[in-house]
């Protein structure tokens, strides 16, 4: 098998049933992310660095590890850190992946801070879930980043551009969002033509810190009837993941 690609990977799951929707996947995680959100839990993804003699022979293992599951496994999904940023080793990733698993689908989880990157690899995606973290005007609470909003809706703009198959995905963290926040970014991101759409869970990056918010903030915006309906009027096809 030729191996190609200089991908950094930083983390592997590998077997998932909810990271690509209906499919059995393998997710890889990607080293580098340059946004500081405020609930991350894999900072140590953060770092960017240069590609080493140990990330290539880590690529070899995975490729390996991939090749003895290619009956179990549906897909393969990059993720990170901020898979994007490795837009080019992706590339070449799935290049060596289909040099065994032509039937494999591939999927992409982002924040959506590098558009041109992202539209460089739509061809070679067929399935995207991109987070939209907050209204605008609440983004760079959570990223940390200047710009972060005007990124994350251009690269929402091109999934639209580009009919692609893919979910709008808000981690509903209480400190910051208020149902209001999720009605206002349903409401944004339905006038622009987004079809499907998730909720996630918070959860605190410290389980044992007495400053996390209660069990019940955290689950207001699951538990809330009135709230998922008028959701569901903006975008049907509505997932509240808990
Ligand atoms: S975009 Fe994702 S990986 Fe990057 S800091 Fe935010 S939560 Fe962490």
């Amino acid at each position: 098998m030729d191996v190609n690609s200089n991908i950094i990977v930083g983390g592997l799951v590998p077997f998932t049933t909810i990271d690509y929707p209906s499919k059995m996947s393998a997710v890889i995680f990607l080293q580098g992310c340059p946004w500081r959100c405020i609930y991350c839990s894999n900072p140590h993804l953060f770092e960017f660095r240069r590609p080493t003699q140990q990330d290539k022979s880590n690529w070899q293992y995975i490729l390996s590890l991939l090749q003895k599951r290619t009956k179990i496994l549906d897909a393969v999904v990059f993720s990170g850190g901020e898979a994007t940023a490795q837009a080019q080793e992706i590339i070449e990733a799935i290049k060596d992946i289909k040099q065994f698993a032509p039937h494999f689908k591939f999927g992409l989880h982002t924040n959506g801070c590098f558009p041109d990157k992202l539209e460089m690899l739509l061809p070679y995606i067929d399935w995207i879930g991109l987070d939209i973290k907050a209204p605008c005007k609440k983004y760079e609470q959570i990223t940390k980043v200047k710009g972060s909003s005007e990124q994350a809706f251009s690269s929402l703009n091109l999934l639209l551009k580009y009919n692609k198959d893919f979910e709008v995905r808000t981690t509903a963290d209480p400190t910051i969002l208020t149902k209001d926040d999720i009605l206002e970014i349903a409401e944004q991101i339905s006038k622009i033509g987004v079809k499907t759409y998730a909720i996630q869970k918070y959860r605190p990056v410290d389980k044992n810190n007495p400053n996390n918010p209660p069990s019940t903030e955290i689950m207001q915006f699951f538990t809330d009837k009135e709230f998922e309906k008028k959701l569901r009027e903006l975008i049907p096809n509505l997932t509240l993941r808990f």
